[in-house]
């Protein structure tokens, strides 16, 4: 047996990364020894260690979105302000820890001066999370990061100042599968029309197996139009997911009259403490409307 087939393989894929050698030296000294903790003002939580020792977490929002210049602005603060340590939360904010009250206010001052809003700790409306198809996937129907950014400037308040009756996380997803929609508030956008085929253009451009194939609900079929090879769809069928624009840009579904948001509210993802559920639809065909998206805006605000 040669020495490569003797080699276990090893997973070049390796999931999450060993926290341990990042951690801020209090937390990995007490990990998982924590007796109770409090928030002494909006942003910041208290943590007291069974063994007495205390620390402070601040947490900022951020662009969502990060730059390499905003993570060094980011480090720079950490290593000035907050003992060298800073971590990022699920929904992408950022939280500085240090072992003394007295450091508190000056990072707070800095993360603000630097324009980093401070709360999100208590019963606030979170950091908005949204899925980034526009970067990585292939159906987005906008601009989810768009409508994130409208709705955090209306919201920016509830963000900081933390007086909501509970805590709500609001998502955003670029189209109905909804990838990123683990919200109380779930803002999607949905096609609401069959594609319309431009049938001059699939010969030229689209490898008719493949969109075939493409749809889940078997609704595209090979047909001849205008004595050219093309596709015809089974309206009944499609469920307007756009699957097959991508593959087949001629499919076109994306159009001004059939682009519109929706917006779900409850439902939950995970079994933990009670069983899932799904989101209820309050709103469809609201227009997608960027740079600004006003009308997903004042439904949001309704709800809350
Ligand atoms: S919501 Fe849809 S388009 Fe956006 S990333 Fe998820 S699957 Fe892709
Ligand atoms: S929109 Fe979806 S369901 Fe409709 S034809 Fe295209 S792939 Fe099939």
């Amino acid at each position: 047996m040669s020495e490569a087939k003797a080699m276990p393989r090893r997973p070049d894929e390796v999931g999450v990364p060993d926290p341990f050698p990042f951690m801020h030296p209090v937390l990995k000294k007490n990990y998982g020894q924590w007796a109770w903790h409090d928030r002494p003002r909006p942003g910041v939580l208290h943590h007291v260690a069974k063994s007495g020792d205390e620390v402070w977490t601040v947490r900022a929002g951020t662009q969502r979105q990060m730059d390499v210049l905003t993570i060094r602005k980011l480090c720079a603060i950490a290593d000035e302000y907050a003992e060298g340590h800073v971590r990022f939360t699920t929904r992408s904010n950022i939280e500085f820890m240090v072992s003394s009250f007295e450091k508190v206010p000056a990072l707070i001052h800095k993360l603000q001066s630097e324009g980093f809003p401070v709360g999100g700790t208590g019963n606030s409306v979170s950091m908005i999370s949204h899925t980034q198809g526009w970067l990585h996937c292939d159906i987005p129907g906008t601009d989810a990061s768009g409508v994130v950014k409208s709705l955090m400037d209306l919201l920016h308040k509830e963000f900081i100042s933390e007086e909501m009756p509970n805590r709500v996380h609001i998502t955003t997803s670029c189209c109905q599968v909804n990838c990123g929609g683990q919200g109380d508030i779930s803002i999607n956008v949905q096609y609401t029309k069959p594609p319309k085929i431009n049938h001059d253009l699939i010969a030229n451009i689209c490898e008719r197996p493949t969109v075939v194939a493409r749809c889940p609900v078997a609704a595209i079929r090979p047909a001849m139009v205008n004595g050219k090879p093309s596709l015809e769809v089974d309206e009944k069928k499609c469920i307007c997911c756009g699957a097959c624009y991508p593959p087949c840009p001629p499919m076109q579904i994306n159009g001004a009259d059939s682009t519109k948001l929706a917006i779900w509210v409850g439902g939950k993802h995970s079994n933990a403490r009670s069983r899932p559920a799904f989101h209820k639809l309050v709103v469809a065909n609201l227009p997608n409307n960027p740079p600004r998206w006003p009308e997903v805006a004042e439904v949001v605000r309704k709800v809350l």
